[in-house]
């Protein structure tokens, strides 16, 4: 039955524990409840926001409207032959829980990306990804509600319009409510260990067998060595996005920092966000509620209570001081709201 509360407080909806409250708030476990959430926030003419584990949402002290966490749960086998399977999955399962059911099945692919909080709704979203993978590989169709056109429909992979940290659906705010994610999985396994972090710990291991739990076992204890866990310390992970700056810009900054990390990229040179905060000297820096994380430049931490304003100001200064130094502009990954 679905029950809308008022001035809910969310500081247990966001990964960054920010004490936010919700004018109204209301939990999405059947889909069949979709017309009445829909018909309600149609006739009071309030802005929306749908959230999964609230791991990318940096939220304002109060969210006007009405906010709705989908718990909608299913996982459908649809196609199954000797070489790959096509399985549905509702919006609300859990991410790490769904890469998990897939390599007890024997259905691989997802295994670089275990770990990552948040749903199965949202990974289409910022097309989440992490050692060598991103979600729009593994994708085959997207089914969601389109809040303009009033329709359900179901988005073939081409549609969803993925790139780095980005998709359709994100650059459409509000627009697309995602029901369900459909994966295509092979049953062949073929290991992407090119991550240096990932082959360092393996050779460390003495694996030499790879197989999927073998590389869900090493991404598990990198990501674990590497960013806080945000039930110990709130953080919404990275945030900020690795910049792409043109080759001339990254020949510039390599003159003067001859050491200085970066990646090949379609559209120029990617560099390493995390570094360019670290020279900045933002590591392990203390405000009175909010920081900087002791091990990773990258990631912003909410020591005690801290509000969006705190977020910020830290944020802005973090942003300011790497342009000065790089004349790099850093983008905010998490998404604030509103
Ligand atoms: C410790 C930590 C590590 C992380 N590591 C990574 C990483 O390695 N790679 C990576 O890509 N990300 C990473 N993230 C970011 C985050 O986990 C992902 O973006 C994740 O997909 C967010 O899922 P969520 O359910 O928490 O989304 P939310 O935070 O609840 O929502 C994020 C956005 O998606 C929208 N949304 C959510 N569900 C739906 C839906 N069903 N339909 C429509 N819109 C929806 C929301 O409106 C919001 O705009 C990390 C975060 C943390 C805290």
């Amino acid at each position: 039955m679905l029950t809308i509360h008022s001035w809910h407080d969310l500081t247990a909806f966001n990964t960054l524990a920010m004490p936010a409250k919700a004018q109204f708030f209301a939990e999405l476990s059947d889909l069949n409840d979709l017309p009445e959430l829909l018909d309600f926030i149609a006739k009071q003419d309030l802005p929306s926001l749908w959230i999964g584990g609230g791991s990318n949402l940096v939220l304002a002290d109060e969210v006007p409207g009405c906010v709705v966490h989908i718990a909608t749960k299913g996982i459908e086998i649809q196609s199954d032959s000797e070489e790959s399977v096509l399985i549905k999955v509702a919006a609300g399962e859990s991410w790490h829980g769904l890469v998990t059911h897939c390599i007890e099945n024997g259905w691989y692919g997802l295994e670089n990306l275990a770990l990552i909080p948040g749903s199965v709704g949202a990974s289409p979203v910022q097309n989440i990804g992490a050692y060598g993978v991103e979600v729009a590989d593994l994708i085959d169709q997207v089914e969601v509600f389109d809040t303009l056109s009033n329709t359900f429909d179901v988005m073939q992979k081409a549609d969803c319009q993925f790139a780095y940290r980005d998709s359709l659906f994100k650059r459409n705010p509000g627009r697309f409510i995602i029901t369900s994610v459909r994966f295509n999985l092979s049953k062949q396994f073929e290991a992407k260990c090119s991550y240096a972090a990932l082959q360092g710990w393996l050779d460390a291991q003495g694996i030499k067998e790879l197989s999927a739990q073998a590389i869900f076992d090493a991404v598990v204890a990198v990501r674990q060595s590497k960013l806080p866990n945000p039930e110990v310390l709130p953080n919404a992970g990275s945030f900020f996005k690795n910049p792409v700056v043109s080759n001339d810009c990254f020949e510039g900054l390599r003159q003067i920092y001859p050491e200085i990390p970066n990646y090949p990229d379609a559209s120029g040179v990617k560099l390493a966000a995390g570094w360019l905060i670290d020279q900045c000297g933002w590591k392990g820096l203390y405000r009175e509620r909010v920081g900087v994380h002791k091990d990773q430049a990258l990631v912003i931490v909410n020591h005690a209570g801290g509000s969006r304003q705190d977020i910020d100001e830290l944020a802005d200064d973090i942003k300011q001081s790497v342009f000065n130094r790089f004349s790099v502009r850093l983008e905010q990954e998490p998404i604030a709201y509103p």
